[in-house]
């Protein structure tokens, strides 16, 4: 008998048949004799809905009133699918996070968890009973109510799967796994049987948006292997868990192409090439609040050199309005910049053990003529930037060369 985790977003309870649904899902674990914990998310829209309706009322909302507002969206349906279950006859319980004591900082709308009390749970475990808990949500040490950022059910789920030492903890959502890229952009893109947290970690932040990135770190810290499946058709998902070191030259190279549209790129041309002047670029551009991604600098040639850098292309116009208003004090003789550029990465910790991914990645990329602008690695990823006309072509490219196409076997991770 296992203990399973099992979380369902918003889109999984969007409305009563999708809830009956969930509940015949869990019904069945039940059956064959498997503990329970459920963590749902707000039916699908509500959260947005609540959050419109609050700053009708006030703007910026008030964060210890937002997260009691938001919280309710939860609690409807902690209790309507553990009436669904009763109804199934399978016994059930609904719990707040305030109730099953999951514990948090005081950040609202973005709280950590600090602790989870699992001792109501274990005792309604063992009493036959599934639990069902709210997601998104928790109680700081003042008892108030705060909730752990857009998406934060997965977060949960993960915290309570840690606590309660579930062999598993699986995601729910509207997608039956993780794919190579987007679908959308590359048909062919197939969904992978496997990755590394870290992997996953570097297409989320990246823009594959399937789970809350908090929750793949959670998981990764305690070691809670997550697996993302589809609540609608039957599958095995994708299991992303630990580094599986045993045969490094088996892995594929690549595992997977992300890509960010929303990138703008500054540069600087001709600053003076000594010490402190990347400081006094980028000081005052950190000290706006604007986040800075790749930066590149040329090696200097007499004297002076040119600094290029992105950020997102939200903070494009006030990037370079900072930048150019402090110019002349680097002795730059322009300052240029555009927000047509996209970034594309690949990822693969097999990249580790396999030399000559970068040189295959320009070469595919040189293969139709696209220009690259900026280029950054790390011991997993190598991103590049290039003009935003061939963001589809350049990651088609990148797919087909790495082998990643549905047809191919090779590079099939088991
Ligand atoms: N309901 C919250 C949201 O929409 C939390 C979640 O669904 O995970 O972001
Ligand atoms: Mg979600």
């Amino acid at each position: 008998m296992a203990l399973i985790v099992q979380k369902f977003g918003g889109t999984s309870v969007g409305n009563l048949d999708r809830i009956a649904n969930v509940a015949a899902k869990v019904r069945g674990f039940r059956e064959r004799g498997d503990d329970v914990v459920v963590v749902v998310s707000a039916m699908g829209g509500e959260t947005d809905r609540l959050i419109d309706l609050a700053r009708s009322v006030q703007e910026p909302p008030d964060p210890r009133e937002l997260d009691v507002l938001l919280s309710t969206g939860e609690q409807v349906t902690i209790a309507l699918l553990a009436m669904t279950l009763q109804g199934l006859g399978c016994a059930a319980r609904s719990y707040t996070g305030h109730q099953v004591r999951i514990h948090t900082d005081s950040a609202h709308s973005k709280a950590r968890i600090v602790s989870v009390d699992h001792q109501r749970i274990q005792a309604d475990l063992e009493t036959g009973r599934v639990v069902v808990v709210a997601g998104f949500q928790g109680m700081d040490e003042d008892g108030d109510i705060t909730t752990l950022g857009r998406g934060g059910s997965d977060t949960t789920a993960v915290a309570l799967a840690a606590a309660l030492g579930a062999g598993e903890c699986r995601i729910y959502t509207d997608v039956d796994g993780v794919y190579t890229t987007d679908p959308r952009v590359v048909p062919e893109a197939r969904r992978l049987d496997s990755l590394t947290f870290e992997e996953m970690l570097e297409l989320a932040s990246l823009g594959a948006k399937v789970l809350q990135i908090r929750s793949v770190e959670f998981a990764s810290k305690y070691g809670v292997p997550l697996r993302v499946l589809s609540s609608f058709e039957d599958g095995p998902g994708t299991l992303i868990g630990p580094d599986v070191e045993d045969d490094p030259m088996e892995q594929p190279f690549i595992s997977g192409i992300a890509f960010n549209r929303d990138e703008a790129k500054i540069t600087v041309i001709g600053v003076q090439d000594r010490p402190g002047v990347a400081f006094s670029i980028l000081g005052p551009v950190a000290a706006g609040n604007i986040e800075v991604d790749m930066i590149v600098q040329n090696s200097g040639a007499d004297g002076t050199t040119d600094f290029t850098f992105t950020v997102h292309r939200n903070d494009f116009a006030r990037t370079l309005q900072i930048v150019r208003e402090r110019s002349s004090q680097w002795g730059a003789s322009e300052v240029t910049g555009d927000d047509r550029i996209v970034k594309i990465s690949l990822v693969g910790v097999g990249m580790r053990s396999h030399a000559g991914i970068a040189s295959r990645m320009f070469q595919a990329l040189a293969a139709e003529s696209i220009n690259i602008q900026m280029i950054s690695t790390s011991e997993i990823k190598i991103s590049v930037v290039v003009d935003e006309k061939y963001l589809e072509l350049g990651v088609r490219a990148l797919h087909t060369a790495f082998g990643l196409d549905e047809n191919v076997v090779s590079g099939e991770r088991s």
